[in-house]
């Protein structure tokens, strides 16, 4: 199966019965980049949420990375995070440890020694050209810069799906571009990539598979 996740006529009711999803059926495709597009509300961020088992389906099947995300039991959801990596547009990076220590707390929760850990950030640091700033606290960091940290973080694990909300929210175009650039490198290592945006300006500049929803569905264009 070369799917990262399959969704089936999925449905998503929240529990003040408002539809956010409905009869979703598509698949990711490993290691692909792709864009979610649609205007707010559209269902952008529950798409992503059930992904990432914030959320469970209220109908249809969906299946990611293997679990059956409506029979998941709730002890199985870490070991399924473990594998998938999120960036939010109000990144929180911890204010009072360097962009080092940030990426240290992230490997720590995966049992990896201090030297393996010390390998592992300096690796990260250069795939998001960092490895300047590492000694930096976040608010002495751009926009840009802290946003890389958190693409950095998301990865650190060295995950097979990352899940990006709107990464480039406060961003200028040209910081936009080039950490959506990022997020195609890191997309072509082999990490499937799924960046939700209503940025459409950005989307057209960026050849890329879109699926587009709009209240709810997802429309094919
Ligand atoms: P988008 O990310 O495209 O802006 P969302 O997935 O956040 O869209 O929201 C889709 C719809 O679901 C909206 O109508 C929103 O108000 C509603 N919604 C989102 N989260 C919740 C929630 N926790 N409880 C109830 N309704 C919600």
């Amino acid at each position: 199966m070369s799917d990262i996740a399959t969704f089936q006529q999925v449905q998503k009711r929240y529990a003040r019965g408002v539809l956010a999803l409905q009869d979703v059926s598509l698949g990711v495709p490993k290691g692909e980049f792709n864009f979610l597009t649609g205007p707010s509300g559209a269902g952008k961020t529950t798409f992503l949420r059930l992904l990432f088992g914030e959320e469970r389906p209220t109908g249809g099947e969906l299946v990611v990375l293997g679990h059956d995300m409506r029979r998941l039991r709730s002890r199985k959801l870490p070991g399924l995070r473990r594998r998938i990596g999120v960036i939010f547009q109000n990144f929180r990076l911890l204010s009072g440890r360097t962009v080092e220590e940030n990426l240290d707390v992230a490997l720590r929760v995966r049992g990896l020694d201090r030297e393996q850990r010390r390998q592992r950030v300096a690796a990260i640091l250069r795939i998001v050209e960092l490895t300047h700033r590492s000694g930096a606290y976040p608010e002495e960091l751009s926009g840009g810069e802290q946003q890389r940290v958190a693409i950095a973080r998301a990865i650190s694990g060295d995950p097979e799906l990352l899940l990006a909300d709107e990464p480039t929210g406060n961003l200028d175009p040209e910081l936009s571009l080039k950490i959506m650039n990022l997020l195609r490198q890191i997309a072509a290592r082999g990490t499937t990539v799924l960046v939700a945006t209503h940025d459409y300006a950005m989307v057209r500049r960026i050849q890329a598979r879109v699926i587009h929803i709009e209240k709810g569905r997802v429309v094919v264009k």
